[in-house]
């Protein structure tokens, strides 16, 4: 296979070296690829000029309608990419965790963009801030995409998810990519890339893939530019201090080795649901990817009573694992990556030996079916026992980053708690107990600590996505040796792409820059009622100021035996003596949004085709019987949806007949487009 880069719209063979790509299962040289001798500053301009401006002139829901044609494009291709994925080592299992883990990104954030961002080209960032006595000035902070290129470099262990899961909120956020596939697992990660080049979905310069050397791309970085790199702390940290980075401040977010932890707490004896979830875990975490993942559990602590049963029921599960030819149905593990990766697990186990006993596993002496154990890189699940992990320094700092993991026993809560947090900083722990005291003591111990904390117990054992497994929705990155980076986590994930600016002004001028309607701006006032407009024609501002309504006694009575709510404040004036809210007897919230909506609602069928909900709703002042009310209804914002309608939000308030402010909210409906 001779793979290529593809800059600036095209695919290229340039490279001033060759390097040759070998099968972790055979050695057999699988691809061979270009490395270095591509202008960098050429493909960050192709980005900055042709792929940043394309994405910015789309909204977040358009992004995100390009994000779900991409993941139902590569859906459909995905077979392909599992085929490759055996000579990196991986099974049919593992191919699907990257494979099937990527495509799954690209759908959450198509989904989260749609749902949760609004359809329009940047952002409100929170509520409108007071800034002047006299209502003239005003703060708003908005989001916008930086008008920069994202640096994508990968670790070998996840060539599609790792690609797909930095792209997703990139993309949607509307910042162009520079991927970096690593070298030994990147014709992977090509044929990924051929497939989302094929699909013609993405604007031209949104996406580049570079293979091989970064050459002297760091040097062009500039203030909009951001890197997003996986790997080892070794290579972030060399990246971290190119002078680029800081002469320019570029945002760098790193995700890096880490020593997770798995916790069994001292309720969870042999024989409890949430022992057998340990065990059951453990072992999945040091034979899934052949245990090169980066939130692998590499440390799993047990109550020291309960260590000799924790070693013999792993031991016991390992020596089940049939280790070959992960194309076999039969093998549950392949190989690691190459032969240098055995070359540094081995060595990194035998640190670890000078502090831990090998409990389960022998490097030298192990079946492998269907494959020649010399050419391929194996290397049997390797269980270590350190008996003093107090006083043991290595078992904390070392990342053997294949099959391993070492088993600590910890006496007492707290010690579990030191020990946890000897990993300086980890991507995720889990921790297995039925007591929610001991889970709230851990979390409040270990959370700072971590990204990601998994309670694990019988309660959500069937439906529990495992340690090991970042969701899209949930965040992923850690402190400390971890990297100090945040990735995914819904919408957060599109944060760094993202600037924040504040905005300093008057109502009118926030209102007409930010398209948000802000108290205090101008009003619009038409003889029509603003519900007699269509989604195009309603504009910004738009008013209605209804007329009085008095609320009776008889009012609240009825409202109250009509819903069932006779709750006292509304019923018993003697219990409302002393109260520190009511005066005496009140109109109830819901009865005031009920007139609310008798006072602005226009009947007769329209453009306003549904309401269908309410923000931030807030009852300020009780009203009491025989006191009147009055609404005032603006058009807030409006949000394109489809070519039928779209939404608007209306900013809603409630005065009292003296003009005061009983409630405030917004009122969300879809009104139809004229076409
Ligand atoms: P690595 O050797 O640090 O390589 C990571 C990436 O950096 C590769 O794409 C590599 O490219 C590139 N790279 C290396 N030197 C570079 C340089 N001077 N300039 C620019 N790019 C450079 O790590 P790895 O061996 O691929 O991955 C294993 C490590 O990653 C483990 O420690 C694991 O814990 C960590 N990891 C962390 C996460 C996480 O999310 N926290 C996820 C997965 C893996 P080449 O391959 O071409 O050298």
């Amino acid at each position: 296979m001779k793979l290529e880069s593809f800059v600036r719209g095209q695919w290229t063979e340039a490279g001033a070296d060759l390097v040759e790509v070998r099968s972790a299962v055979t050695g057999d040289v699988v691809a061979v690829m270009p490395s270095g001798g591509i202008a960098m500053r050429d493909v960050l301009d192709h980005a900055r000029k042709a792929g940043g401006p394309a994405l910015r002139k789309l909204t977040f829901h358009q992004r995100a309608d390009m994000l779900k044609r991409l993941a139902q494009y590569l859906t459909e291709r995905k077979d392909e990419l599992y085929r490759l994925s055996f000579a990196t080592g991986a099974t049919r299992t593992d191919a699907m965790i990257d494979v099937d883990g990527g495509i799954g990104t690209l759908f959450v954030y198509s989904g989260k963009g749609r749902r949760e961002l609004p359809n329009a080209t940047f952002m409100l960032d929170g509520a409108v801030e007071p800034l002047g006595k006299a209502g003239t000035f005003a703060g708003q902070h908005i989001l916008a995409p930086r008008h920069g290129v994202a640096v994508h470099i990968n670790a070998f262990n996840f060539p599609c998810w790792g690609l797909l899961e930095k792209l997703s909120p990139a993309l949607l956020a509307g910042v162009p990519v520079v991927t970096k596939p690593a070298t030994v697992t990147s014709y992977v990660a090509h044929a990924l890339m051929r497939m989302i080049v094929a699909s013609n979905i993405l604007p031209d310069g949104a996406l580049q893939f570079i293979l091989g050397s970064t050459g002297d791309l760091f040097d062009h970085l500039g203030c909009q530019d951001v890197v997003a790199f996986t790997g080892s702390a070794t290579t972030s940290q060399t990246l971290q201090r190119h002078p680029a980075i800081a002469r320019e401040a570029v945002r760098f977010i790193a995700e890096r080795d880490s020593l997770n932890a798995a916790i069994l707490a001292p309720d969870a004896a042999p024989g409890t649901p949430e022992f057998d979830l340990f065990i059951k875990e453990v072992a999945r975490e040091m034979t899934a990817k052949t245990g090169q993942k980066c939130t692998a559990i590499r440390r799993a602590l047990a109550p020291r009573a309960h260590v000799g049963a924790v070693i013999e029921a792993l031991r016991e599960r390992l020596a089940k694992v049939t280790i070959g030819d992960p194309q076999l149905e039969t093998v549950r593990m392949g190989p690691v990556v190459g032969l240098d990766q055995r070359r540094d697990v081995l060595a990194h186990v035998a640190t670890l030996r000078a502090e831990a006993e090998l409990v389960a596993g022998n490097p030298d002496h192990f079946v492998v079916e269907g494959a020649d154990p010399v050419r391929g890189a194996f290397v049997p699940p390797l269980l270590l026992h350190c008996a003093d992990p107090v006083k043991a320094t290595q078992v904390h700092a070392v990342e053997a980053f294949g099959p391993v993991s070492t088993v600590m026993g910890y006496d007492g809560l707290d010690q579990a708690v030191a020990l946890a947090n000897r990993g300086d900083g980890s991507l995720v722990a889990s921790i297995y107990t039925h007591d929610q005291r001991i889970a709230a003591d851990l979390v409040f111990g270990i959370g700072t600590f971590h990204g990601r904390l998994v309670l694990i117990d019988r309660d959500c054992a069937k439906e529990q996505t495992g340690h090991g497994s970042p969701m899209p929705q949930m965040l992923h990155g850690g402190p400390g040796r971890a990297g100090g980076g945040e990735e995914l986590g819904g919408v957060r994930g599109l944060t760094p792409y993202l600037q924040r600016t504040a905005l300093q002004a008057s109502p009118a001028m926030l209102t007409a820059v930010t398209g948000s309607w802000v108290k205090g701006a101008p009003v619009v006032t038409t003889e029509r009622h603003p519900f007699r407009y269509h989604f195009e024609d309603l504009a910004i501002g738009q008013t209605f100021f209804s007329k009085e309504r008095t609320v009776t006694l008889d009012d609240i009575e009825h409202f109250a035996h009509f819903t069932g709510d006779t709750f006292y404040a509304h019923m018993d004036e003697e219990a409302t003596r002393g109260h520190p809210f009511f005066p005496g007897r009140v109109a109830h919230g819901y009865l005031l949004l009920s007139f609310a909506a008798g006072l602005f609602v226009d009947p007769d069928p329209g453009p306003v085709l549904a309401n269908y909900g309410l923000d931030s709703l807030r009852f300020l002042k009780p009203l009491q019987p025989g006191e009147s009310i009055k609404v005032r209804l603006t058009a807030k914002e409006k949000s394109p949806r489809n070519k039928q309608y779209g939404e608007v939000r209306w900013d809603v308030e409630i005065l009292t007949g003296t003009g005061e402010t009983a409630a405030t909210y917004e009122l969300l409906t879809m009104n139809a487009v004229k076409g």
